[in-house]
């Protein structure tokens, strides 16, 4: 089963996602969590990506294709995988789909999660990350122990770009640039929309429901 996780940021894709690939048994693929990881590792590819990510901006296409060509062609995509913020341009979505008719995949389904801009920004602003990919909200989704992950008990911290001008940035680079895709999905009939306005486990029994119909 191939998925792709679509949705504003803040939508909880990352949350649903960690809980999808339990379930079902795929790699989650998430582009922000390795373009951070190249930042932390300084990477000549991180270098690049950082000052892009830091103020809520798009990395540049070439950039996004390349790890994610990289990333589908390991084996352990070939049962299927689940993109989380990967295609976010339209140039990256063709480049997916080149790269899938090589290898003679093919996207199953298109989660569009929405969620409303007012709960986003709320959303975003109470986020709280793990080392470990854990997220956490300190309200909707708090760790049992203040600022300290359920997992492994690392310390908590808040993203660079989930601070007030980033968070405003990255919620207009989305409509601009990324929610053109919604089309360009519908018209190639993949896209299910998920109401991303409930609560975690519900949103998660929806989206088994839909994901039923392609396992
Ligand atoms: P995305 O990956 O789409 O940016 P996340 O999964 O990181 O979104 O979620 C953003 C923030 O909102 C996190 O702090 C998360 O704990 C919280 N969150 C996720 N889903 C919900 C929900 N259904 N209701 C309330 N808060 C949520
Ligand atoms: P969120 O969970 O808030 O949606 P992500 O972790 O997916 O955020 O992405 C964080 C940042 O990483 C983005 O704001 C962008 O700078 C960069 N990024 C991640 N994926 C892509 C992509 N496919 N194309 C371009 N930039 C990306
Ligand atoms: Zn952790």
């Amino acid at each position: 089963m191939n998925v792709i996780l679509l949705g504003p940021p803040g939508a909880g894709k990352g949350t649903q996602a960690k809980k999808i690939v339990e379930s079902y048994s795929i790699p989650h693929i998430s582009t922000g969590d390795m373009l951070r990881e190249n930042i932390n590792n300084s990477t000549p590819l991180g270098i690049k990506a950082s000052s892009y990510m830091s103020k809520g901006e798009l990395v540049p296409d070439e950039l996004s294709i390349t790890i994610i060509k990289d990333r589908l062609s390991r084996t352990d995509c070939s049962k299927g995988f689940l993109l989380d913020g990967y295609p976010r341009t339209i140039p990256q979505a063709d480049a997916l789909q080149m790269i899938l008719t090589e290898s003679d995949r093919k996207i199953d389904v298109v989660l569009n999660i929405e969620v409303y801009d007012e709960e986003l920004i709320k959303r975003l602003s109470g986020r709280r990350m793990c080392k470990c990919g854990a997220s956490y909200h300190m309200i909707f989704n708090p760790p049992e122990n203040d600022e300290i992950c359920d997992l492994c008990k690392g310390k908590l911290f808040q993203r660079d770009d989930d601070k007030e001008e980033a968070i405003r940035n990255r919620l207009t680079v989305y409509k601009k640039q990324t929610q053109p895709l919604i089309e360009y999905y519908t018209k190639k009939k993949l896209i299910r929309t998920i109401n991303g306005g409930q609560d975690i486990p519900q949103i998660f029994k929806d989206i088994k429901k839909v994901l039923k119909e392609y396992d």
